[in-house]
């Protein structure tokens, strides 16, 4: 089939060059320029592992072309995806959709036959509804319709997530869109992955209410956390057990720095702010939010209490910042306000991340990217393994760090204490 993505973000390219591996013609058009012309030469603009082979491969044999001519890419496709960015409003909770609908707009304009226009973005209750009133301003329904296929990936492990999904929602009531979809999807389906026809509305809020209960998960097990911190107790005993249980299981029940990212924080804010406008209280999604929010206070007040209350002049080693491993991704990540907290109270903070340097961290003078992990623990007070990326998971710190006093707070609970305490290191988890 021929399908046009707009927005080459993580959601568009992951998923224009998997519809590309599964033998469709795709065209990515972004309105990032740079973007483009670095993806015509082969270069990746996000770190997603496995992702540059697949756009070589795909772009080699033709079937992923990169473009900004929309008009033409339009024109070329049967199938529009609108994978664009839907951050929440610089005031409130709601998700501002001015890229959704200037997007639409453009659609429009360049509507010379049949499309079915796909939002792989995440959008809130309606939106299929406006984009279609949007677009009858000026064109009538024989050139289009509006189908919503949430996109359920993860960073990092994106492909894997695209081509073997747990289940594939698209919202349609229409016939013929379905068809099309079902069809595109066909090869995915065929490997038994699931697929599930429902309304528009549906399909937009089931991304919605997944996201909200994937960030209660989390925030459930971090609130038990801080119990087991109180009674002795390890926390990551209490996963198993209760993750054993089928009807709870095991994922996403790991205690931690809170969720971040670039879904979770905005998406559940979005929904309070759809279901405020239906006078509906959501209190759960609002008190999962609010002990997110409080989770920073509680890290940070931790490592006050590891250095004895006494931040100035220390080296704070950060191994990690992204909000998890396998991604660049620093949207929300909760160093972003834990580290400017430290680098006020004097700390010098050294950090290393197997994406590179970040430029969320230029303006602090005391904040320096070190090339690898030895030089970033060299001089350390207190070494924080912040993401739990697989090259953190087995170092020999005695040998990394010269001060023999140094310590470490390991907020993925990577290290076993009992190993910690015998190599002698003073070591911190989380929940236990
Ligand atoms: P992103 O910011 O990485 O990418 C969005 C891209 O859209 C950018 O490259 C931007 O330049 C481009 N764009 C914006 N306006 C445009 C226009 N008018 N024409 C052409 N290009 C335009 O965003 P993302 O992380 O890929 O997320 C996209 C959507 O998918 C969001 O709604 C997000 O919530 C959802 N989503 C994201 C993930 C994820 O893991 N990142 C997972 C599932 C769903």
């Amino acid at each position: 089939m021929k399908i046009c993505m707009i927005g080459t973000g993580y959601v568009g390219l992951v998923s224009g060059v998997c519809f590309a591996e599964l033998g469709n013609s795709i065209i990515c058009v972004d309105k990032d320029i740079k973007k483009i012309a670095n993806l015509k030469k082969n270069i990746i603009p996000i770190y997603e592992p496995g992702l540059e082979e697949l756009v070589k491969k795909n772009f080699k044999s033709g079937r992923i072309n990169f473009s900004s001519d929309l008009k033409s890419a339009i024109h070329k496709s049967d199938i529009i995806f609108i994978c664009v960015g839907t951050p929440t409003k610089a005031k409130g909770d709601e998700a501002d959709l001015r890229q959704i609908f200037n997007v639409t707009k453009e659609i429009r304009k360049y509507l010379n036959k049949f499309k079915v226009i796909v939002t792989k973005s995440t959008v809130p209750v309606t939106t299929g509804d406006d984009i279609e009133k949007i677009l009858l301003q000026k064109k009538s329904k024989k050139y289009f319709e509006v189908v919503s296929n949430p996109e359920f990936l993860r960073e990092g492990e994106a492909i894997r997530d695209f081509m073997y999904p747990d289940r594939i929602v698209v919202g349609t009531e229409n016939k013929k869109a379905n068809n099309i979809l079902k069809n595109l999807y066909e090869p995915i389906i065929k490997r038994g992955r699931k697929y599930l026809n429902t309304s528009r509305r549906g399909a937009e809020l089931i991304k919605y209410a997944s996201n909200a209960f994937l960030a209660t998960k989390i925030t459930f097990i971090n609130e038990i956390a801080n119990l087991c911190e109180k009674t002795n107790i390890n926390i990551e005993d209490i996963s198993i057990g209760v993750g054993l249980d089928q009807r709870i299981g095991s994922r996403f029940l790991r205690a931690g720095p809170g969720y971040g990212g670039s879904c979770f924080p905005k998406d559940t804010r979005a929904i309070l702010a759809v279901a405020k406008k239906y006078k509906i209280d959501l209190s759960i999604v609002k008190s999962t939010i609010k002990s997110n929010d409080k989770r920073i206070k509680i890290l940070f007040d931790r490592i006050k209490l590891i250095l004895n209350n006494k931040i100035n002049k220390k080296n704070i080693t950060f191994l990690g910042v992204t909000f998890k491993p396998n991604t660049d991704d620093m949207r929300e990540s909760s160093c972003l306000k834990i580290i400017p907290k430290l680098h006020k109270l004097g700390a010098s903070i050294s950090y290393y991340d197997p994406s590179g340097k970040k430029d969320e961290f230029h303006k602090y003078k005391s904040v320096f990217f070190e090339k690898n992990i030895s030089l970033a623990c060299k001089n350390s007070d207190l070494i924080i393994l912040h993401t739990d990326w697989d090259e953190f998971k087995n170092l020999n710190f005695k040998k990394l760090v010269k001060k023999r006093d140094f310590k470490i707070y390991d907020m993925r609970n990577i290290y076993s204490p009992k190993k910690m305490k015998l190599a002698k290191i003073k070591y911190f988890g989380v929940g236990r």
